[in-house]
């Protein structure tokens, strides 16, 4: 399969745009947020953007297209309040992708502020399950859960409490799903492995890749990971940081990245760039990716 690598890009100027901006760097895929990262209403779409976007898209090849909730997104959080807006803007957002049809839709599980990673996962696993059940319908999206450094008190740093939630979920949902709906809905669950939040939450990516690759399939399974962010690390391992460095730049570094982006059960997945980056930078980092990747 080819290489498909892309990069964060700005919604400002409607789908169509980013499809283009993408394909002006060399990209082929593409991430953006689905509102403000920090505040709550989204825009209205666009449908003819969306149609023209779609013809584009189909045209050059382009996507999956990864959208990633706002940052303020946080199904664990203490506040009824804060979990209720967690739980109408996701919904939100799943109901505007159905207009892009097989996107990918990422957010970070959440932080459980004191109340614990149990509680924390079963405040996330019961909205995940709650948003499925009330869709109507089976969505085209797939949801993917991202990997977490650990900061603060992030759910989600261990591939352990990831696969307990979406262990939970699929608990959650056969009381109201039928057979079939449920082995579905149980295939639009996935992950989104940061190489900067393992990295900072501990897995050794770098030594090890190949370790790190096997635990992830035995705690939560290779095949519910559907994508790659692809980042270098300010800090060390272990860090619990969450700082987001320019591929080759970090931590990690340059040959670690391409052993990530190279690897027999990685390289078919879409890989993602969150670097600190200007359009530019990107158009070198896709560059430089795709000289390092191996025929
Ligand atoms: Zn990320
Ligand atoms: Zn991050």
């Amino acid at each position: 399969m080819s290489f498909r690598i892309g990069c964060h890009l700005s919604s400002a100027g409607g789908y169509l745009a980013m499809g283009q901006t993408a394909g002006s760097i060399g990209a082929n895929v593409f991430q953006f947020f689905t509102r403000n990262p920090r505040g709550g209403a989204a825009k209205p779409i666009d449908r003819q953007d969306v149609r023209d976007f779609l013809a584009y898209a189909a045209e050059k090849g382009l996507g999956p297209i990864l959208a990633h909730a706002p940052y303020t997104l946080n199904a664990a959080g203490a506040e009824a309040r804060v979990r209720e807006f967690a739980e109408a803007t996701m919904a939100d957002d799943l109901r505007r992708l159905e207009l892009t049809p097989g996107a990918l839709y990422n957010f970070h599980p959440g932080s459980h502020v004191g109340q614990g990673t149990e509680a924390g996962i079963e405040l996330i696993a019961s909205m995940l399950a709650r948003i499925l059940a009330d869709f109507g319908s089976v969505p085209s999206t797939t949801i993917l859960l991202e990997t977490m450094a650990g900061k603060g008190s992030e759910v989600g740093r261990t591939f352990e409490e990831v696969r307990a939630i979406i262990d939970r979920t699929v608990e959650r949902l056969s009381d109201s799903a039928s057979n079939i709906e449920r082995a579905t809905l149980n295939s639009r669950l996935g992950v989104c492995l940061d190489t900067c939040h393992v990295w900072d939450g501990g897995y050794d990516i770098v030594g090890d890749l190949d370790g790190v690759l096997a635990e992830f399939d035995r705690v939560i399974g290779l095949d519910r990971l559907r994508a790659i962010h692809l980042n270098d690390s300010m800090n060390a391992r272990g860090a619990h940081k969450d700082r987001h460095a320019c591929i080759g730049k970090g931590k990690i570094g340059e040959e670690a990245l391409a052993r990530v982006i190279n690897h027999s059960r990685l390289r078919d997945l879409p890989f993602y760039l969150e670097t600190p980056c200007d359009l530019d930078g990107y158009r070198k980092e896709i560059a430089l990716l795709k000289s390092l990747r191996t025929a």
